[in-house]
């Protein structure tokens, strides 16, 4: 008998041990909500904490709010939001910040301060919303090159209330060399929307895995990350700046980091537009342009495959997707599509980051 049970035991041992090593890598999962052309992007490290960048469009019945707080009910450990970042006070981007805080505990804010350049009475209301519980909450103010403590997981902000930073983010490939695209560099006449220039941006570093999100930063205000050096050293995903438009991710940027795989956060109307295709795609070494919606604004031909594509509709009342990434800290990552189920694997990029700080 107790011989028997010994086996058992070895035997339960043996199977544990067999379980772990099947066990897939700890993964960083990051949620890229469709908000219709706003931004809610949501990270949760294997460690469990959770980042939410930006919460979407507030109003129009909560339609963001739900969408966030339903895949943050499903896939948060802890039912709170570690970290919260204000880009800027856009209603597409501070819309459900009051909103979320009264759904689940917030431990911490990041914003570019108490203000806005857009003060009119037609502009501030999202603003004002924000502002009703800035007052109460944990606020930190970052200055360009400050990172968010997350354990295994490094968020420097590259931008913050109109700066940017000044020399090559640490630990980056190719980050601080020359960038001859510069040459080609053309200004922009910029939209009458200031608030943009003054957004938080920032680099997501997960061992070798990077993806830059500079949220609505504009062209003119991107010359200085990748001119004359590129500060931001190449990356393995671009979360295109301003949904898509053609005020923002100039050739000399975009074809600097050298993305393989690029996000947009546009909407039916918004963003998506001929010129932000084109440029991505002609990037050197790109492979997939993932989008959050179908862009009206270009023909079927220019939109990506519909199996990269998360929300086809744009009929009122339809249901939003989120397109899932899934990184591991060797580089490689995999992009799975709420609606389809598609998913596609990128394995590690040959260039590979320093494995630490
Ligand atoms: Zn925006």
């Amino acid at each position: 008998m107790r011989k028997t049970a010994m086996l058992i035991v070895v035997i339960g041992v043996g199977a544990q041990i067999a379980l772990a090593q099947n066990k897939p890598p700890a993964t960083l999962d990051i949620y890229f909500i469709d908000t219709e052309g706003g931004q809610a992007t949501l990270f949760v490290t294997p460690g469990g904490e959770t980042l939410l960048f930006d919460t979407g469009t507030g109003g129009d019945n909560n339609r963001d709010a739900d969408r966030i707080t339903a895949i943050v009910k499903d896939v948060a450990v802890e039912q709170q939001l570690d970290q919260v970042i204000v880009s800027h006070y856009h209603g597409d981007h501070v819309g459900n910040a009051a909103e979320l805080s009264r759904r689940f505990p917030i431990r911490h804010f990041w914003d570019h301060g108490g203000w806005t350049v857009e003060g009119q009475t037609n502009r501030r209301a999202a603003f004002d919303t924000y502002m009703s519980i800035r007052g109460t909450a944990n606020v930190t103010v970052p200055k360009p090159g400050a990172k968010i403590p997350i354990a295994g997981l490094e968020v420097t902000f590259i931008s913050s209330a109109g700066e940017v930073i000044t020399g090559p983010v640490a630990g980056l490939p190719g980050a601080g060399e020359p960038n001859p695209l510069c040459r080609d560099f053309m200004p922009r006449v910029q939209d009458a929307t200031p608030e943009n220039a003054v957004t938080l941006g920032a680099m997501i570093r997960y061992g070798n895995f990077r993806m830059l999100d500079l949220s609505d930063l504009v062209w003119n205000n991107e010359k200085a990350l990748v001119c004359p050096r590129n500060l931001l050293g190449t990356v393995d995903v671009y979360h295109t700046s301003r949904h898509g438009t053609d005020l923002a991710g100039s050739p000399a940027m975009v074809h600097a980091i050298h993305p393989r795989v690029a996000i947009m956060n546009n909407g039916a109307m918004k963003g998506g537009t001929k010129g932000t295709f084109e440029i991505v795609r002609s990037s050197p070494g790109f492979q997939d342009f993932w989008q959050l919606h179908y862009s009206e604004a270009v023909s079927k031909e220019i939109n990506s495959p519909e199996a990269f594509i998360a929300t086809m509709e744009s009929a009122p009342g339809h249901k939003g997707y989120y397109l899932k990434l899934s990184a591991r800290t060797d580089g490689s990552f995999t992009m799975t599509n709420e609606r389809n189920g598609f998913t596609k694997d990128y394995p590690a990029a040959r260039i590979a980051a320093p494995a630490s700080r």
